[in-house]
């Protein structure tokens, strides 16, 4: 039997220093995972970590060394940036420990989780599901995938974003609250893990509206760099 109508293209994020493509299975999401983020948006403490997801086709990979183009999502009038360091999983798993999760680990990206805030605070407000706040198209800008065998285990290092450049966001990665490694253990007991699903990790402090013509420049160290224009 044929399908009905051509299947989607595979959503794909290029990997670094090489031809190849890392196909999406999933985007998974943490929320809160910075202390200073948890704080600004109202929350304070360690919370066991809780999780959204965005659609794989989400992603908006963004080559090395080019500007992305993001269109400002329609509804909104405050889209907010969150700049993230992303793993990439390439080994299936359920019930991970948290000292066995480097092997499940391809690599590593720069991630903006775009938010349209307004609305994932009106849902909030009425305890509805996050999607229209979070999982829109084009919400997913991606940087190329530094493969772990290039970048080391990353579990340190300078995380930022800039704005027109002026510094927005500026933290470090061993502030996660629950580092990559526990969330790839919390993550796995309630998901089988793929290959090809990209987890992104939390946001620092910082988070703040973008605008139509808006230039977001972001890192973090040993990982890469993702510069995206808003459209
Ligand atoms: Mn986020």
């Amino acid at each position: 039997m044929g399908y009905v109508f051509a299947p989607p293209p595979q959503p794909a994020v290029p990997v670094a220093d090489s031809g190849n493509l890392f196909p999406v299975h999933r985007i998974y999401c943490v929320g809160r995972n910075y202390e200073e983020h948890a704080k600004e948006m109202g929350f304070t403490g360690r919370e066991p970590p809780f999780f959204f997801a965005k659609p794989a086709d989400a992603v908006l990979p963004v080559a090395a060394g080019t500007v992305g183009e993001m269109p400002y999502p329609s509804e909104t009038s405050n889209l907010h940036h969150e700049l993230e360091l992303v793993v990439a999983i390439s080994a299936a798993g359920r019930n991970i420990a948290a000292a066995d999760a480097v092997k499940h680990i391809y690599g590593y990206a720069v991630g903006l989780d775009m938010t349209r805030r307004d609305l994932q605070g009106e849902m909030k407000k009425q305890g509805r599901p996050w999607e229209i706040g979070k999982g829109f198209d084009h919400s997913a800008p991606i940087s190329p995938i530094v493969r772990i065998a290039a970048s080391g285990e990353i579990i340190a290092g300078r995380i930022w974003l800039d704005v027109n450049g002026a510094a927005r966001q500026a933290s470090d990665v061993s502030k996660l609250i629950w580092n990559v490694n526990e969330t790839i253990e919390h993550l796995s007991r309630y998901f089988e893990l793929q290959p090809g699903d990209l987890i992104f990790t939390g946001t620092p402090e910082g988070v703040a509206a973008v605008k139509p013509g808006d230039l977001m420049e972001g890192g973090v160290e040993r990982v890469g760099t993702l510069a995206v224009r808003l459209k």
